[in-house]
């Protein structure tokens, strides 16, 4: 078995409140088994570049507490270039970097896969607030961002019932309605609009002017990124124009994406962060730690990716050739127990939004 001394860890992609309490529990973990750990700045840029720090204990003091990522993230496109990729590969030889663990979304692990594919075996660790990785059931950032949310909502409903408003709240999430499924019931919302479901402005105008005659003073509409950056701001004309309630629109964007990690955020990032490493030391790679129904397994990045794919209807021809009936039948019993969970967040919410 390969013998560890020196191991990296870094951030990459999206940021997400609890990147750190990630990185933190990767170097704690690494030096007390007597490894070291070089911390890799600006995700794969700096890598290429050999933008890189040994870290000791107190380097990550002070951070499980902290939004945004202490190691910077950037997207890096030179790492898809071989000459990237054989940049990044002479700056471990010539550190002497034995494996690296990789905090970050899907695209973190399309490199983390290429790297480990040319000699450098890496893990991944799910960082991402929209909770979009198939393979996981949670990723690190979801629940601060979703606190976000409902505080900001909140926040929005006050001014909502004093004006007697309605406000269409867009929240993140590129191809996934998790935060604004979760985020619309927790928030007593009127409806939500996300891309895993069928939608219907027709109906929801026809409710919220039915709530109004009923005497409802405010109205919250959440409404997934996913759907489009033109739906929102149209959905809240068309409110206006067809129940005749005064209708705003709110893009809360990236500020969701900030602030301090929440407890479940923390504890969660620590738990994958102690867990990756110590996978990464034992000869695990090209894997992704995942949390399935509370505990944490390690799943091959390739299937994991694959399995993304398929969720998200983008596979290459071709590519489910390397994977047999029973591992392309896994995928499918975890793409419908997932929009079997979301399709169980939208009826609860259906059922309790007059
Ligand atoms: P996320 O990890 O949040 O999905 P990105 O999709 O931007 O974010 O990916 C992060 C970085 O991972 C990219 O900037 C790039 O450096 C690297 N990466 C993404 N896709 C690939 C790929 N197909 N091959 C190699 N590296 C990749």
């Amino acid at each position: 078995m390969k013998e560890f001394r020196t191991i990296g860890v870094l951030t990459s992609g999206g940021d997400a409140p609890g990147m750190n309490a990630a990185a933190r529990a990767v170097v704690r973990t690494a030096l007390a088994r007597g490894v070291e750990v070089y911390g890799i700045y600006r995700g794969y840029s700096g890598l290429i570049d050999g933008d890189i720090r040994k870290l000791g204990p107190r380097d990550v003091s002070n951070i499980v507490n902290k939004g945004g990522t202490f190691l910077y993230s950037d997207r890096c496109l030179e790492f898809k270039t071989p000459e990237g990729m054989a940049k990044a590969v002479a700056t471990c030889k010539r550190l002497g970097i034995d494996g690296i663990v990789a905090i970050g979304g899907d695209g973190t692990f399309r490199g983390a896969t290429d790297l480990t594919n040319h000699g450098i075996p890496c893990i991944g660790i799910p960082a991402t607030i929209d909770n979009d990785i198939t393979s996981t059931d949670n990723t690190i950032g979801f629940d601060t961002a979703m606190n976000t949310v409902i505080e900001l909502v909140d926040k929005l409903r006050d001014t909502c019932e004093s004006h007697a408003r309605c406000n269409v709240v867009e929240v993140m999430g590129r191809g996934a309605g998790d935060i604004a499924l979760n985020t619309a019931i927790a928030s007593g919302a009127t409806a939500v609009v996300v891309p895993e479901f069928p939608y219907d402005d027709n109906s929801i105008c026809k409710r919220i002017k039915k709530g109004r005659e009923m005497g409802k003073r405010n109205f919250i509409v959440i409404v997934s990124e996913g759907v489009g950056s033109e739906y929102g701001p149209a959905l809240a004309k068309k409110i206006e124009a067809e129940s005749g309630v005064e209708t705003k629109f709110a893009r809360l964007a990236h500020i969701v994406r900030g602030g301090n990690p929440t407890l479940v955020d923390r504890v969660f990032a620590s738990r994958l962060g102690v867990f990756a490493a110590e996978a990464l030391l034992r000869g695990e790679s090209n894997v992704v730690v995942c949390e399935r129904a509370g505990e944490l397994v390690t799943l091959d990045i390739n299937f994991a990716l694959t399995m993304d794919n398929m969720y998200k209807n983008t596979l290459k021809p071709g590519q489910l050739d390397k994977f047999n009936e029973e591992e392309i039948a896994a995928m499918k019993a975890r793409i419908d127990d997932r929009i079997h969970n979301l399709m169980q967040l939208y009826t609860v919410e259906n059922k309790i939004n007059i």
